[in-house]
C-alpha cells in the first residue's frame, strides 16, 4: 500500500525537495503552502494552495489519517529577515499559529506521524559566543536563551509537539536543521541564507559587476569583490539539502523521538566561505568589504555526536560539492534572469 503523505510548506526549499523524495519513493503526497515552488513544478499528487494560520485550511488538508506529516511551514528566512528585529511579531505569531493548528487536527484526525522542522537557533547565545567552540548538544538547549525570536518560537514549538506526544501518544519526530542549502533555495531578494548570498555576490563579482579599485604603484588595479556582514569571523556550517533529507528520512524511520541536530560539522568563517565561493568561480582575488549588518551569534556548528549514537550515520558530504552545485545552479538562475530582462527591454 502506497503511503498518504502530507507535506506542509511543500512550496519552500526543503519541503519542495522533500516532496520530491518521497513521490520518487513512490508515496501519494499532498502539499501544502501559501505559494507553489518558485524554481519549479511541484510532483505532489495534490496541492493545496492555503494558508495553514487558517483553522478551515488545516482541518481541510487534514481530512484523513495520514501516515506521515511533515511540518516544514514557517515565517522565516535569513539573518536580514530573523535578526532584524522588524519581523518578529509575524515570525512568532505566524509560525506558532501554523503549528498549534496542525497539532491539535492533526492528533484529532489521528495522524501516525509527524515530524517537525525546528532549528539550531533555539540554542542559547551564551554558548555561542566563541567562534571556535560554540556548543550545540542537544541537551545544551535549556537554560533556554535563543537569540531570536524565531528561535523561541521554535523552542515552543518542540515543547508543544513533545506535550502531544506524552499526552496523547502523537508520534512524533523533532529534528534541529543546521543552515541547509542547495540549488532551488531563495538566492536573491532579502530572505535569502549565507551561501546563497554569498554565491550570488561571488558570480556577480566574476563577472565584473563588483569591482574594487586598488592603487598600486604602477597604477589602478581592478578586483572582484563583496560586502559581507561583520568581520566575517563569524563561523557556522552548511548542510546541504540531500544530505537532510537523508538525515530526516532515517529520523522519521527510526524509534527515536529527538530533538536531534541534523547539520554539518565542518565548521568554517563566513569570509572562508566567501573564498570558498571564488575558487569555484575560478577568481584568482577576491576583496571582502567588512560592513555593519544583523548577524547572529558568533559561532555555531553542529555537534552530531547523539545523531551518531541514535541513528548510527550522520552527514559527511564534503562543504565544497555543495557549494559548487549551488553555485552553478545561482550563475544559471542569474543568466536566465538576465535573459529575461533583456527580452522585456526588447
Ligand atoms: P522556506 O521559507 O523555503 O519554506 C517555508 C514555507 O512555509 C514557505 O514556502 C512558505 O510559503 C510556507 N509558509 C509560511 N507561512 C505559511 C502559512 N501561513 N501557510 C502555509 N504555508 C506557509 O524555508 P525552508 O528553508 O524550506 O525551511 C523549512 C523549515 O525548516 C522551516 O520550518 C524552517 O524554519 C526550518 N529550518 C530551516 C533551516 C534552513 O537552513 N533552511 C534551518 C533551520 C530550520
Amino acid at each position: 500500500m502506497k503511503k498518504k503523505i502530507l507535506v506542509c510548506g511543500a512550496g519552500g526549499f526543503i519541503g519542495s525537495h522533500l516532496v520530491s523524495k518521497l513521490k520518487k519513493e513512490g508515496s501519494w503526497v499532498r502539499g501544502v503552502d501559501l505559494k507553489y515552488p518558485e524554481y519549479s513544478k511541484s510532483t505532489a499528487d495534490e496541492f493545496v494552495i492555503g494558508d495553514l494560520r487558517d483553522q478551515m485550511v488545516v482541518k481541510k488538508v487534514l481530512d484523513q489519517p495520514f501516515d506521515e506529516v511533515y511540518q516544514l511551514a514557517a515565517d522565516m528566512g535569513g539573518a536580514g529577515y530573523i535578526f532584524t528585529g522588524e519581523h518578529d511579531a509575524d515570525v512568532m505569531h505566524n509560525s506558532a499559529t501554523i503549528n498549534l493548528n496542525i497539532v491539535s487536527y492533526g492528533q484529532k484526525v489521528g495522524i501516525k506521524k509527524i515530524f517537525y522542522s525546528s532549528s539550531a537557533c533555539i540554542y542559547p547565545e551564551y554558548n555561542q559566543l566563541d567562534s571556535d567552540n560554540p556548543k550545540c548538544s542537544e541537551e545544551s538547549a535549556y537554560p533556554a536563551a535563543p537569540d531570536s525570536e524565531y528561535g523561541w518560537e521554535k523552542l515552543f514549538s518542540e515543547r508543544m509537539y513533545l506535550a502531544y506526544y506524552r499526552n496523547y501518544g502523537l508520534e512524533v519526530r523533532i529534528a534541529r536543521f543546521h543552515n541547509i542549502f542547495g540549488p532551488e533555495g531563495t538566492w536573491n531578494g532579502g530572505k535569502e541564507k549565507a551561501p546563497a548570498a554569498i554565491c550570488r555576490k561571488v558570480a556577480e563579482a566574476a563577472s565584473g559587476v563588483n569591482l574594487a579599485e586598488i592603487w598600486t604603484p604602477s597604477g589602478v588595479r581592478r578586483v572582484p569583490s563583496l560586502e559581507i556582514w561583520g568581520d566575517g569571523k563569524q563561523t557556522r556550517s552548511f548542510l546541504y539539502i540531500d544530505e537532510c533529507l537523508e538525515g530526516i528520512s532515517r529520523l522519521m524511520n527510526s524509534n527515536f523521538t529527538g530533538p536531534v541536530n541534523i547539520g554539518s560539522e565542518e565548521k568554517i568563517s563566513i569570509n572562508e566561505l566567501a573564498q570558498m565561493a571564488a575558487k569555484i568561480a575560478g577568481l584568482q582575488e577576491l576583496m571582502i568589504n567588512h560592513i555593519s549588518g544583523p548577524l547572529g551569534v558568533r559561532g555555531r556548528n553542529s555537534d552530531n555526536r547523539l545523531i551518531k549514537k541514535e541513528l548510527d550515520w550522520a552527514p559527511s558530504q564534503k562543504l565544497e560539492l555543495g557549494m559548487t552545485e549551488t553555485f552553478n545552479w545561482i550563475k544559471q538562475q542569474m543568466a536566465e534572469l538576465q535573459k529575461k530582462e533583456m527580452a522585456k527591454q526588447n
